[in-house]
């Protein structure tokens, strides 16, 4: 610990100051006596904190000092894309008309909101090629999960029952086999060739009568695009199989190429990542999925649709897998995403990948020079680099992302994908300046240098910051250390 410690609210209270005034009661006193069933009655007073507004005002914006964000700086975390979120989204987000409906009223005196959730989901279709999309699911791994329930309904309904099995590349993100498990899947992995990408020797010899899916995840966690997309796909129809297309990345393939016509079955998409929904720190996401027509029936229910002028919720759904989220999935972050899309425009949107992958490239060749290039082609959206010549001299990875706290950067993704030895995942995104990019490669260049002439300043970072190097495991288990009176 530095001694720059700031106090706790609790440290900070003084007995009987108060941070805001209210008017004298204007209404009698009722004893909650009687009102309540007895064990529901606090015994004693809460412990509450006694300060000023303007205590508490300092008090917050200090802690908001210490915490990293998009709009605090550059936020290169591989497969997250963590991206600017454009403002006007939250103004849009906070409309009464949308922050104020309540999930249970009547579909007539929605109809607005109802409308904007169809039209993302006519958005969404377009984007991904698919036929129908769901706004149900809560986030990536929950739309994966909510994708292969509607494969597993889906190969039931055909008296199919022998397809126990889902097929997830080693490059794909870690939610993929996560999500085949809890849906009741076994998983079996292919590996990847020399180059990245998915052996095709390998696939053909794991597919077979029980392959109910493959999940792949394009680009692929390396940043690359699968080049043998098609013939996967065929592969695997061959064998009665579907295919899935993990979309978390579109940022990498938006406008320019889509799911649907690549022959997949099934997509997600993280409204949160590519749709600048906020995001980190475990806020609401949006994980639609997308299906081809045959697939359709088994959506979770209610769908949306439109009758005439009316947007109505269909319950009459049979074969539906049922619901997988309370209502109509985070609206709020739906309204964030529609939004953006439409503010976008068709170029707008293409200029995003376009500039997406231009980045990831441009930081990639800039850095080369000084890290491992595991994979020395164009990538897309995002790159992988090696740490292991600097391991040679004493420094691992880990050392290095630390050192990049020193400067006030959050570190990129480290040590996934675990084929790769000492691995950094860096994910740059659109939004970023080319000056941003830049001053953070003189900071990778400068720590690379670190690790030759004064390894000790990398291995002992950060040394800049309000706390030193955390124990990890403990600090991911117990992030709160609860306040105790002393
Ligand atoms: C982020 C991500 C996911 C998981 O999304 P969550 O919203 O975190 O559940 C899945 N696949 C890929 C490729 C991702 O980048």
């Amino acid at each position: 610990m530095h001694n720059q410690d700031q106090k706790l609210i609790f440290e900070l209270s003084t007995t009987g100051r108060i941070g805001y005034s209210l008017p004298e009661m204007d209404v009698p006193e009722i004893a909650l006596d009687g009102l309540l069933p007895e064990g529901y009655l606090r015994l004693e007073e809460p412990e509450l904190p006694e300060v000023s507004e303007l205590d508490i005002m300092r008090h917050y914006t200090a802690l908001s000092r210490r915490n990293h964000g998009v709009d605090s700086g550059f936020y290169p975390l591989g497969s997250c894309t963590m991206k600017y979120n454009p403002k006007i989204n939250e103004n849009v987000a906070r409309f009464n008309g949308f922050a104020h409906v309540h999930p249970l009223q009547d579909e007539s005196s929605v109809q607005g909101a109802l409308e904007l959730l169809y039209d993302l989901q006519q958005h969404l279709i377009e984007i991904t090629g698919m036929d129908e999309v769901t706004l149900q699911p809560a986030a990536g791994a929950h739309g994966e999960w909510t994708g292969l329930m509607l494969i597993r309904a889906y190969h039931e309904a055909n008296g199919d029952f022998k397809r126990t099995k889902v097929i997830v590349p080693d490059s794909a993100h870690g939610t993929n086999p996560a999500s085949a498990t809890i849906a009741g899947f076994e998983t079996i992995t292919v590996k990847s060739t020399e180059d990245g990408l998915v052996d095709l020797d390998d696939l053909r010899k794991v597919v077979g009568e029980d392959t109910a899916a493959l999940m792949l995840t394009n680009p692929n966690t390396l940043g690359l695009f699968e080049e043998h997309i098609l013939e996967i796909g065929d592969i695997i129809h061959e064998a009665g199989g579907k295919v899935y297309y993990d979309g978390a990345n579109l940022n990498a393939v938006l406008s320019k190429a889509r799911p649907g016509d690549m022959g997949f079955d099934v997509v997600h998409l993280n409204l949160h990542k590519t749709f600048t929904g906020p995001h980190g720190g475990g806020g609401p996401g949006s994980g639609p999925v997308g299906v081809k027509a045959d697939l359709i029936p088994f959506l979770p229910k209610p769908i949306i649709s439109k009758r005439g002028e009316e947007y109505v919720l269909e319950y009459d759904r049979p074969q539906s897998i049922g619901r997988v989220k309370p209502y109509y999935g985070n609206f709020g972050i739906n309204v964030r995403a529609y939004t953006y899309i439409r503010s976008m425009g068709p170029d707008g949107l293409k200029a995003v990948t376009e500039y997406a992958v231009l980045n990831a490239n441009y930081m990639m060749r800039r850095l080369a020079a000084y890290y491992d290039l595991p994979f020395d082609k164009h990538c897309k959206h995002e790159f992988v680099l090696s740490g292991r010549r600097q391991k040679k001299l004493g420094v691992r990875t880990l050392d290095i992302a630390k050192r990049l706290l020193d400067f006030g950067y959050h570190p990129p993704t480290i040590y996934f994908p675990l084929n790769v030895e000492e691995c950094i995942m860096i994910e740059p995104t659109e939004t970023e300046s080319k000056e941003t990019l830049d001053a953070f490669c003189d900071i990778m260049i400068q720590i690379a240098k670190e690790a030759e002439e004064n390894p000790e300043i990398v291995q002992e970072a950060p040394h800049t910051t309000v706390v030193g190097r955390l124990d990890e495991t403990t600090a991911a288990r117990k992030p709160v250390l609860r306040y105790q009176k002393i």
